[in-house]
């Protein structure tokens, strides 16, 4: 099985830090600053069953109109054009506006799993399934995966996720 995945959401929630973990080495930028990620970047992991092409992407922006964000946006549309899996990255505990506004962009058709990123951050686990009932009233996810990209905790299931879908 092989396909490309796009790496999707808006800045900040840690797309970057999930392709450094997915791949497991250090190719794209993890700032804590927002717009560190202009371009795409891609990483190709080959396993045993099967090889991912992931696409790191900008931060999708939704508060500024100038041209380097309507730039970082067409990349993000241009990815999203022609992806076999789309890895829709947010905060958990967090779903607001600009996570909104990157829904809208997600292919219609396409197969997307939510990654509610940095569970680490979660003071209180049980406010978890209460979240994940909220978000996923906005679009068929194909899967959900909680994990924590810095630390690696669960990283393995957003693999087990994902394989079939290739
Ligand atoms: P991007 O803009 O979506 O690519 O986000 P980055 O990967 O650059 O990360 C943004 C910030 O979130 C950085 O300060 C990361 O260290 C932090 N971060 C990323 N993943 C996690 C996580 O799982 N837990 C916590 N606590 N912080 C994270
Ligand atoms: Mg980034």
């Amino acid at each position: 099985r092989t396909g490309f995945v796009a790496i999707v959401g808006r800045p900040n929630v840690g797309k970057s830090t999930l392709l450094n973990r997915l791949i497991g080495q250090k190719i794209s930028i993890v700032s804590r600053k927002a717009q560190t990620t202009r371009h795409r970047v891609t990483g190709i992991l080959t396993r045993e069953d099967s090889q991912f092409v992931f696409v790191d992407t900008p931060g999708f922006q939704t508060k500024h109109r100038n041209a380097l964000n309507r730039s970082m946006n067409r990349t993000v549309s241009q990815v999203l054009g022609d992806v076999d899996l789309v890895f829709f990255v947010i905060e958990a505990g967090r779903f607001g506006e600009d996570d909104r506004k990157v829904v809208e962009v997600l292919p219609k058709e396409a197969k997307v799993v939510l990654v509610i990123n940095k569970v680490d951050r979660l003071a209180d686990k049980s406010q978890l399934l209460p979240f994940i009932a909220r978000v996923s009233e906005v679009f068929p996810f194909t899967e959900i995966v909680p994990l924590s990209a810095e630390r690696g905790t669960n990283v393995d299931a957003l693999f087990k996720a994902a394989t079939p879908l290739l």
